[in-house]
């Protein structure tokens, strides 16, 4: 295989994610979160678009089940400032919504707004993330992302074009974004929305993204490190805060999904009874709807996608 994987949950014994594939159109990623888990893998580095990748996906897509789901953008925003120019999501969800592929997209881009027309007509869901209402806050984690506000807009133009949303409210992370508050009011705006599925977690540290962390957020940031080091747990090469911790954090997030009915979930924290976990799949691969019938191996003709791929 050579774009189209099953999905990695960085090797992760929490991950309660079902089976599928993960597509990732671009490697890097412009949005530049402060938090992010992929850099330890590949690096800072702006989205680059991956070489012959429309070729690379009508070679894996004649190799793979057509059953399994499809998650765009596990480890690289797929829509990020140069989705505009090159438009690899596009061209890979015309097809994949051609041939009745279930895809979930993740992401904070707002370009997305303008594939909303092929969304409409595929087996699609979208996890959109939010990780704060305050502005001035998402410009300090996540400064290359679009405003907490834009993403609101596209989740609002979602919602009323009938495709399905789950919001990831994550990462949850202490003393820079976890405000009680803040997080109620996010999860009553996005019930406000129609939106009625969620899943959150809190900030597991990666030494690269600690370090990040410190020198951007300034005092919060020297806290956050210390914290981790002092309290965190090593699991599979990232820092968990104790349980007991992870709980007061997203307990204020899950408090105001119950106030709302919104389905929740919590990711990788090994919290799954019903208190912390009450819907069908912790990554929203469950919203997808099935509009198209998946066609089989022997169905499908992708060989004219090639000539797209300049
Ligand atoms: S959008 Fe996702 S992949 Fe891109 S920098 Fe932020 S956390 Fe990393």
């Amino acid at each position: 295989m050579r774009v189209l994987r099953p999905f990695d949950p960085w090797n992760s014994p929490l991950c309660t994610c079902p089976f599928k594939y993960s597509l990732n159109p671009y490697t890097g990623c412009s949005h530049m979160c402060l938090y992010c888990y992929a850099t330890s893998y590949i690096g800072i580095k702006e989205s680059i678009p991956k070489r012959n990748f429309i070729k690379n996906l009508v070679h894996d897509l004649k190799r793979t089940n057509p059953l399994v789901p499809i998650n765009i953008g596990t480890s690289s925003d797929p829509y990020p400032p140069e989705e505009s120019i090159y438009k690899l999501t596009r061209r890979a969800l015309t097809m994949l919504a051609e041939i009745g592929r279930k895809v979930l997209i993740t992401t904070k881009g707002t370009i997305l707004r303008r594939d909303i027309n092929i969304m409409k007509r595929g087996n699609v869901a979208v996890t959109p993330t939010i990780t704060t209402l305050d502005e001035k806050l998402a410009k300090m984690i996540e400064p290359k992302a679009p405003p907490p506000k834009e993403r609101l807009n596209v989740i609002s133009s979602l919602v009323s074009n009938n495709i399905p949303v789950g919001v990831r409210v994550d990462p949850i992370i202490p003393y820079v974004n976890d405000d009680n508050k803040e997080m109620e009011e996010l999860v009553a705006n996005l019930a406000g929305l129609g939106v009625n599925f969620i899943v959150t977690s809190t900030y597991k540290a990666k030494p690269d993204n600690l370090v990040r962390m410190k020198k951007g957020l300034g005092e919060l940031g020297e806290r956050l490190y210390r914290l981790y080091k002092n309290k965190g747990i090593k699991v599979q090469g990232y820092i968990y805060l104790p349980r007991g911790m992870r709980e007061t954090l997203l307990n204020p997030i899950i408090k105001s999904a119950k106030k709302h009915g919104i389905e929740y979930a919590t990711c990788r924290e090994g919290l799954t009874t019903k208190d912390w976990f009450n819907a069908p799949s912790c990554d929203g691969t469950h919203l997808i709807p099935i509009k198209i019938k998946p066609k089989n191996k022997m169905e499908i003709n992708l060989d004219r996608w090639l000539a797209s791929e300049g």
